[in-house]
């Protein structure tokens, strides 16, 4: 075993057979924000043999605070995430495979980049996309791990279908449109997501060497702002869960989840969200300010941020301006709506 790994090894945790576990398991990151990024980083000087990482954005200015992969050039060059990431990966371990994909995550790709990967790491920033993760990996029996960080809070939780409870015995529904802050929104400091990522890593190093006894079992917070550290002990999985216990996976039909059109010759994307809600336009409005320039009346809020203008109506359905490319539409949307 090469040299590079030998603390590895020494501890008693990975040692020798731990290491070539590793070294021969497949994983995929979805999303390769700040969370996605640091996961990459951990992975990659692990020596996890293979590294699939997918995300649908570029890399912008406001995201070298906390995003620790990216550096100026990338954002000068407006490089796409996983582009960005897998280059810098390939610098750290020049001995492992990456696979960069540029992507919009959905019901039509999810099940295939999941194909072959022995767990799947949550770097996303929104609901829509976690639930499609649950569901695609309930069905495909994969394990993956939840997390999410904003402001000085973060959240994670290993979820081993039919095993332990799922996101969706946990949450039933996500919160709705423009009802929780997100980064884009309330801010985010970087050491929450050092602290999420680090317990999501380490999670999925117990779970490729086998170590399953080890794993924490709880839905974990933290705030490293207020100093709470709490572990929620999870149930076993509920049989009335719609995904774990009754096996319907609504997220994987082409139809259910949030939809969205491009505005023929209008350079604009509509995006519905798949339940319909009601928005208090003056508290979006308090949390939007900080980000751009916003305007409201009682039917709908507009929102401007650099290049972009966001409609939002009552039902939170918006139409984003300045882009006719749905992935670039449905990223602004989760930053600033959210969902
Ligand atoms: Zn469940």
């Amino acid at each position: 075993m090469q040299d590079r790994y030998s603390r590895q090894i020494f501890f008693n945790g990975i040692g020798e057979e731990g290491q070539r576990k590793l070294l021969a398991a497949r994983l995929l990151i979805i999303g390769c924000g700040a969370l996605g990024s640091a996961h990459a980083e951990a992975f990659a000087r692990a020596g996890i043999g293979r590294l699939r990482v997918v995300d649908r954005d570029f890399v912008e200015p406001s995201n070298l605070q906390r995003q620790t992969m990216f550096t100026e050039a990338d954002a000068e060059k407006r490089l796409p995430k996983a582009i960005a990431a897998a280059n810098h990966l390939r610098e750290i371990n020049s001995e492992i495979d990456l696979e960069p994909y540029v992507a919009d995550v959905n019901h039509s790709n999810i099940e295939q980049l999941i194909a072959g990967c022995d767990v799947v790491v949550d770097g996303t920033d929104n609901f829509a996309t976690r639930y499609l993760i649950n569901d695609a990996c309930v069905k495909h029996k994969t394990d993956w791990i939840y997390g999410a960080a904003v402001g000085s809070y973060g959240v994670t939780m290993t979820i081993r279908p039919h095993k332990t409870a799922c996101l969706r015995c946990v949450f039933e529904e996500a919160p709705p449109a423009a009802s929780a802050p997100t980064c884009d929104t309330a801010g985010v400091i970087m050491p929450i997501i050092s602290i999420v990522s680090a317990v999501q890593v380490t999670e999925t190093l117990k779970l490729i060497t086998g170590r399953t006894n080890e794993l924490h079992g709880s839905l974990m917070q933290f705030d490293v702002w207020q100093n709470e550290w709490r572990k929620i002990a999870l149930s076993a999985p509920h049989a009335d869960c719609p995904t774990c216990g009754r096996g319907e996976f609504e997220t994987l039909s082409p139809v259910s989840t949030e939809t969205a059109a491009v505005l023929c010759g209008r350079d604009a994307v509509q995006i519905s969200p798949s339940q319909p809600t009601s928005i208090d336009f003056r508290s979006l409005a308090a949390r939007l300010r900080p980000a751009g320039d916003v305007k409201f009346n009682e039917y709908l809020l507009r929102f401007k941020t650099g290049p972009f203008e966001l409609t939002v109506f009552q039902d939170a359905r918006s139409i984003v301006r300045g882009t006719d490319e749905i992935a670039t539409a449905r990223s602004l949307y989760a930053k600033y709506i959210g969902n």
